[in-house]
């Protein structure tokens, strides 16, 4: 081993996934793999750093690491701390289930490529769409393949790429590959109200299925017609075609 550029690989899923196992498995080819990972599952937490409690790592065999904090934890121990070399990609996945739209947001797969788009390593995030039990194979391929055109090619600067497979049905494959946008999500009654053993109101987030504004050139839009989506995602927040109507607010202080 030791051949090739060195690639680190992490998700939001936990070191225990079958998904980042499986995208390990297939970036091995392109390189000296090194997977970082939460200790166990941290989906949903966004781009949280642990400021508050120390982190440990624990190194459960060759090049395969569990930290004990989150997705943006992960990436920064690995390149300071864990590798011997500063990796040449960073790869987040493959999660279980799709991240697309506005979820984005909410996203530690996604965040674990933002943290490495913030230290000016090209990144990925992959996602496969769909509910249990999962088939991570065409997924996994097509991180292989796209790893390999990113590492030859590049990606412009401050961009990652946020990645969704479709599921198809067994035998078929996705129809094609569509850069996209990020799609709207469609938000109805998400929360479930139940009373608990003693009589206590409690409140469970996420009881509806995911549903998205249909928009042609969304990531939602290639995923419902059964293509690869690749989002290019920047981290600049701003709202440039605001600046104009909001002028007046900022006129007469
Ligand atoms: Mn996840």
């Amino acid at each position: 081993m030791g051949a090739g550029p060195c690639i680190l690989v992490s998700n939001d899923d936990g070191i225990h996934s079958e998904g980042l196992q499986a995208l390990a498995d297939a970036l091995g080819e392109h390189g000296e793999v090194v997977v970082v990972a939460p200790d166990r599952e941290q989906s949903a937490v966004s781009h949280s750093l642990t400021l508050h409690r120390p982190l440990r790592i624990d190194e459960l065999g060759p090049r395969r690491y569990a930290v004990d904090g989150t997705p943006t934890d992960c990436i920064n121990l690995a390149v300071h701390v864990i590798l011997p070399r500063r990796p040449a990609l960073v790869v987040s996945g493959i999660n279980k289930g799709a991240n697309l739209g506005d979820d984005v947001t909410y996203s530690g797969t996604v965040s674990a490529a933002m943290e490495g788009t913030l230290l000016g390593i090209p990144s990925l995030a992959i996602s496969q769409v769909g509910r249990p039990p999962f088939d991570f194979r065409i997924a996994a391929d097509f991180a292989a393949k796209l790893a390999r055109r990113v590492l030859e090619q590049a990606l412009p600067a401050d961009t990652l790429l946020n990645v969704n497979i479709p599921r198809v049905e067994p035998g078929q494959r996705p129809r094609g590959v569509m850069l996209t946008r990020m799609g709207r999500r469609r938000y109805g009654d998400a929360i479930v109200e139940k009373i608990d053993p003693r009589g206590r109101k409690y409140y469970w987030i996420g009881g509806e299925e995911l549903s998205f504004v249909a928009e042609e050139g969304t990531d939602f839009a290639a995923i419902s017609t059964g293509h690869v989506s690749v989002t290019p995602i920047h981290l600049d927040l701003t709202n440039y075609a605001s600046f104009a109507a909001l002028d007046g607010l900022a006129r007469g202080w």
